[in-house]
């Protein structure tokens, strides 16, 4: 089939052929070391940008920046509603550079340039649009304690904060993680996912274009052990945000202990979307099938558990293996491309690996299950059919476009089994029966529920795990508590 590649704004030619530094106290500054890194075009498995490479130095650097911008003016003297027009300016510039910004998006993560332009671009916006609403709106409370004394809390900005954001939603992750902090007047030192840091390195500019004082954002790409840990052992960052691995977490987390910082995690998940016996399978397979493959299936709360009462079993497995079947694969920059490659080689291994345990294991391919093209890090939507519950692939994050499809016989036995796991990060129900969609999320250990719907997210409502996948809430007011101190003020009235 012939296809036709989307031609590259002369912006972003532009950015790809110059210089890609480190956004430090409000400028694009080389690294200390002189370090570089190399970013891939997943599609195309070349070398797509070079990119410097922040370490301890430079970190330090960034984080000294953003103590001052905290403590000096401008930033702590603007009003809360100076403050918001600066984010709606910022989400207006992140709007007016939108296909810049999904190209950057599609070539190096991989996602279709289309999805980027419709999901994630707008997503991101709507983001700093709605935090920018929230900055003139954190209250304190007043206690009525004794009429001898005025007792009230202030919610004061918690200081320089820490972001450590992933690969699967570059620009969106990066948004969920500022857009709280800057509402509350906090200051930022992000590391954005060595696999893919051009779309936040390009939009650092905007920051100052939208007016930012210096040092209120530094953007420090690197990798994990090097930028990402710097920022975790910074004896003056005061806080960390941190969303990927579960295993990445758990040690951030014990790395934090040592300077008591606040940490907040969106971590992993194996989420189950149960269809239960009187669903709508008009809707509810195409709602599993989007659950599961949408982002490559590179997506923290993708449904990869699928599980179906068993007089639909055999019909829901083939329903999916055909749409897994159609699905046109291609790159983030081809026009038509409907799912891309994974983000990188490590990614495709990885998958890789789980598709071959789930063979091992007894499980049957109903569809994909292997690499597509001899180029890129493509793999085929894959269907694993006659799963058991002890299985690899039904336990493990695969973080691809795989899905366990498991039958069951009662609702209480679905329930016991889609909350057997270390995970909670969310989970989807699919019945015509509005009470029994009620009982099953009241019964679900999972930080989202979805009922006759997956996927959805808004920047109002909030989203973040249960048990291992995660601590505290991104997202709605909820995300204000990570960026905010309280403090009690008492006051004597006599
Ligand atoms: P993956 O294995 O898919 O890359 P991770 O959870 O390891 O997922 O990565 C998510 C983010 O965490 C990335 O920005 C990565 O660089 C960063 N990271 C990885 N290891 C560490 C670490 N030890 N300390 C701080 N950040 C880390």
């Amino acid at each position: 089939m012939l296809t036709t590649q989307i031609e590259l704004k002369p912006k972003v030619k532009a950015f790809l052929e110059g210089k890609i530094e480190l956004f430090i106290n409000g400028k694009y500054v080389p690294s200390v070391s002189g370090k570089k890194f190399e970013t891939y075009n997943p599609a195309t498995e070349e070398v797509l940008a070079v990119v410097s490479e922040a370490d301890e130095e430079d970190v330090d650097l960034a984080v000294k920046a953003a103590r001052q911008a905290f403590e000096k003016g401008p930033w702590p003297d603007l009003s809360a509603a100076e403050r918001a027009r600066l984010i709606y300016k910022f989400a207006d510039l992140l709007e007016e550079n939108r296909e810049e910004l999904a190209q950057l998006e599609a070539l190096d993560n991989g996602k279709p340039y289309q999805i980027a332009l419709d999901d994630d671009i707008p997503a991101a916006v709507e983001h700093y649009r709605y935090y920018a609403g929230w900055a003139t709106k954190i209250l304190g409370q007043t206690f009525p304690i004794s009429k001898d004394y005025l007792n009230y809390t202030r919610h004061e900005p918690i200081g320089v904060v820490g972001q450590i954001i992933p690969w699967n939603y570059p620009l969106v992750m990066a948004a969920w993680k500022m857009g709280a902090a800057l509402a509350t007047g906090c200051t930022i030192v992000l590391k954005p996912a060595e696999q893919t840091p051009l779309s936040l390195m390009y939009s650092a500019q905007l920051f100052k274009e939208a007016g930012f004082p210096d040092g209120v954002v530094n953007f420090v790409p690197g990798f994990g052990q090097t930028s990402g840990a710097a920022i975790v052992n910074h004896p003056d960052v005061d806080k960390v945000a941190f969303t990927g691995s579960t295993v990445t977490g758990k040690y951030i987390m014990r790395q934090a202990a040592e300077t008591v910082k606040h940490v907040t995690l969106e971590l992993g998940g194996k989420s189950p979307n149960i269809i239960l016996e009187d669903a709508d399978l008009s809707e509810a397979i195409p709602g599993a099938f989007n659950g599961i493959m949408y982002n490559h299936g590179q997506n923290c709360s993708a449904g990869s558990r699928v599980f179906v009462h068993r007089k639909n079993y055999d019909k829901v497995v083939d329903e999916l293996a055909k749409m897994a079947e159609n699905v046109k694969l291609g790159a983030g920059m081809e026009s038509g491309s409907e799912m891309g490659p994974l983000v990188s080689e490590k990614q495709l291994e990885r998958v890789l690996g789980y598709i071959e345990k789930g063979k091992a294991e007894g499980a049957r391919v109903a569809a994909g299950g292997e690499k597509a093209f001899d180029k890129g890090y493509f793999v085929k939507p894959t269907i694993f059919a006659d799963v058991t519950d002890e299985m690899t692939i039904a336990k493990e994050e695969i973080f691809g476009p795989v899905v366990a499809v498991l039958p069951f016989d009662t609702v209480e036995e679905v329930i016991e089994r889609a909350n057997n796991t270390p995970y909670g990060l969310a989970a989807g129900v699919w019945t015509e029966n509005v009470k029994t969609a009620h009982r099953v999320a009241n019964q679900l250990k999972a930080g989202t529920v979805w009922i006759n719907d997956y996927n959805l997210e808004d920047a109002a409502a909030p989203f973040g795990g249960y048990k291992q996948s995660g601590i505290g809430r991104e997202m709605g007011s909820y995300a204000l508590d990570n960026y905010t101190e309280v403090k009690c003020v008492w006051v004597k009235l006599k």
